[in-house]
């Protein structure tokens, strides 16, 4: 029996669809699409539909605190007031010893928005170090650095709407069709209604967003900026350019075409592996579009040159003038439900709330003093993997871990695995006990889940919504708040007594008004009752702004949009040589999510990719011996997989493509990727190169 009927958001994708909850007897709950919801009109993918078993389902659950005296000793349960106050007693001691910068928070964009704004006023407010990160670091920060420095602020232009109003799309690094389902959906459904549409997919695999659209560059991994500077380069030459938009509200034209006619038409094609003739081709169909919106995700973003990768595909909005109007803009998908959220509170070591520069002396004095404290370090945090290669070296001797998984998800988890061995203090805090960093963990937080507690997430195209509790939390689990108030209490901090999620959101709130991010007019009741709104809510857009940038004053002092030249246009990834010859590439399939926590005890979920296969050219195959089914073993300069063969003219000679869920408890830890990838990351964003491992690969023979 239905006992109460209740709106939400689905916790999986950056798309964000809207849910109906029907919750039972016995706490467990039935999950529909909602056909009211903006976004999703209803339709939910395979991972949504069956959200219910993960939130029903309790086997896998972290059901109290557990904790280790030693290393050498196992985890011992015990209650929360013991667990917390060895928390605050073990960092309290550490940073008497070795300072603030010797502690870290490693946190995740599944986290609510009030999760991640406490974690950072604890951290960066309190503890006095800007040593927080998040493993949104992994997926999308080449796309914010791109953001900030061309429109002045770390702002997406667009909104799943202006797809229907667009005649032109390029999707470009990213898969919808796999990882944003319903958005895609959404332009299947566009394309089928407007036949005229074009879709231009750029990818080094065939994939099946790749498959539908109408023209397909199959590039050479890591030659993307060759790429759309050789389709500027066409733009200018055909006339294809906005002459109004460029002179009036951009800057740095005069270099950018400068820098694109460096290279040929045909030498990038060359070097891109493409047709010239579809080069031009897909230029000349962006040239004539009404609209056209670029998209893109991991595949430009996880790369060593990951923010030139991002400028280079900005500038192709600029020049066509196609940011601010109806059915255009630059649009980066986002992997995770909260990417955004944890954007918007500064949820990064180099960053601070409501676009607040961490950098800026005025804008760190302004945030301590809204929280009430002496100062806020100017010292840049670690980020994701400098956080790990401290706990390595020894620099960072603790580290709080919080809905997110280390252990499988970072590149050359071998030495994360070292590190977290090396740490002396390792918090995890979790809702399953299915992750592998469980297994270094001194002190395990079990964690409320999705449904579990109350908070607010940001999707892909800045739309706040409400997620409410409708379940309790099994065992002694907690939602993540009260977890952390508890402990900043216990740590002696004042400003961290709060009734409920709420305060904490008004709290929020009242830190944006003013910004370019204001939501001051957009509080708790008007989300429960009204549904979902787009930032900025205030004064002057009481109902939302689908759109940013519609008077063309964009957020750089000088109200222009800015031409950002990439700094290189080649990879800076280690090259394929003769002991590694081939190009490793990582993504995900379609019903699975992460590492797999919670896609993964969801039997249905299972049949798509049972196991991870690598995909190899059937010609490379060949030239190797390996035959459909042959168990392969894959090594890079890290370390080594060995999984099963998939045959298919999806992956260009010379690439290899493996899935990045599987982890150790799901499986083996044989069937990692990150076993493979390395430890570089852009230096600019600090983004790591999963996109691009010179790796060797034959056929497993036992020794
Ligand atoms: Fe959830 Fe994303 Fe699927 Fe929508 S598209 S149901 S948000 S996983």
């Amino acid at each position: 029996m239905i006992e109460k009927t209740i709106k939400s958001t689905c916790s999986y994708c950056g798309v964000g669809c809207g849910l109906i909850i029907k919750k039972e007897a016995k706490n467990k709950v039935m999950v529909e699409g909602d056909p009211d919801h903006p976004v999703n009109r209803g339709m939910l993918c395979s991972k949504g539909r069956n959200l219910h078993y993960v939130v029903n389902d309790t086997s896998d659950r972290l059901l109290y605190p557990q904790m280790r005296w030693s290393r050498s000793h196992p985890l011992d349960r015990v209650d929360w007031d013991t667990a917390l106050t060895r928390a605050a007693q073990v960092f309290k001691s550490i940073i008497k010893q070795h300072g603030p910068d010797s502690v870290g928070f490693y946190v995740s964009g599944q986290c609510l928005t009030e999760e991640y704004y406490i974690a950072n006023k604890l951290v960066k407010g309190f503890l006095g170090t800007n040593n927080i990160d998040t493993n949104s670091r992994l997926c999308m920060s080449s796309a914010v650095v791109g953001y900030k420095k061309t429109f002045g602020e770390d702002s997406v232009p667009i909104a799943y709407a202006d797809i229907e109003l667009a005649d032109c799309f390029l999707i470009t690094g990213a898969n919808p069709a796999y990882c944003h389902p319903i958005l895609f959906r959404r332009l299947e459904q566009h394309k089928e209604n407007n036949p005229d549409v074009q879709i231009i997919a750029v990818d080094p695999r065939r994939t099946d967003t790749a498959a539908f659209a109408d023209l397909h560059l199959q590039l050479i991994p890591g030659t993307d900026i060759i790429l759309y500077n050789a389709i500027g380069r066409r733009l200018l030459e055909q006339g294809l350019v906005d002459k109004d938009f460029i002179d009036n509200h951009t800057e740095g034209f005069g270099y950018y075409k400068e820098q694109v006619k460096k290279l040929s038409l045909k030498e990038a094609a060359k070097l891109c592996g493409v047709p010239l003739a579809d080069i031009k081709k897909a230029a000349d169909i962006i040239g004539v579009s009404k609209g056209f919106i670029s998209m893109w995700a991991m595949g430009l973003n996880q790369s060593v040159v990951g923010t030139n990768k991002n400028f280079a595909l900005l500038n192709l909005s600029l020049i066509t003038g196609q940011v601010g109007k109806p059915g255009s803009g630059p649009f980066s998908l986002t992997g995770q439900p909260n990417a955004m959220g944890g954007r918007e509170v500064g949820g990064m070591a180099n960053l601070l709330a409501v676009h607040k520069d961490l950098m800026n002396p005025d804008h760190r004095r302004e945030v301590a003093q809204f929280w009430g404290v002496n100062e806020i370090s100017g010292k840049p945090g670690y980020t994701a993997t400098e956080m790990f290669e401290a706990l390595d070296s020894g620099k960072l001797k603790a580290v709080w871990i919080i809905c997110t998984n280390p252990a499988v998800s970072l590149p050359d988890v071998r030495r994360v695995e070292k590190a977290l061995k090396n740490a002396k203090f390792v918090v995890v805090q979790d809702i399953s006990n299915k992750s592998d960093t469980l297994d270094f963990a001194d002190l395990v937080l079990p964690a409320a889940g999705w449904l579990e507690k109350e908070g607010t997430m940001t999707n892909s195209e800045r739309r706040i919504s409400h997620l409410p509790q409708v379940v309790d939390a099994p065992g002694e689990a907690r939602p993540d708040v009260e977890i952390l108030c508890d402990f900043a209490q216990k740590m002696g901090f004042r400003g961290f007594k709060y009734f409920n999620a709420e305060e904490i959101y008004q709290e929020y709130c009242a830190m944006t008004k003013g910004t370019n991010i204001d939501i001051s007019f957009l509080n708790y009741d008007r989300l429960k009752t009204e549904g979902t709104f787009q930032w900025p809510v205030n004064e002057y857009r009481h109902t939302g702004t689908p759109r940013l940038f519609e008077d063309k004053k964009f957020y750089t002092p000088s109200q222009k949009a800015i031409f950002n030249i990439p700094s290189t246009i080649t990879n800076r990834s280690i090259q394929p040589d003769t002991n590694y010859p081939f190009i490793l590439t990582t993504g995900r399939v379609r019903d699975q999510w992460h590492t797999m926590t919670k896609t993964g005890k969801v039997s249905r979920l299972k049949t798509h990719y049972p196991t991870p296969v690598v995909e190899i050219n059937p010609a490379d195959a060949f030239a190797l011996k390996i035959r459909e089914g042959d168990v392969c073993e894959i090594t890079s300069e890290n370390g080594n997989v060995r999984v099963k063969a998939n045959l298919t003219d999806n992956v260009r000679k010379g690439v290899i493509f493996l899935p990045m869920h599987w982890g150790k408890k799901l499986d083996s830890d044989l069937n990692r990727s990150n076993n493979l990838t390395q430890n570089m990351v852009d230096p600019q964003s600090k983004e790591p190169d999963f996109k691009f491992t010179a790796v060797h690969i034959e056929k497993y023979r036992k020794r």
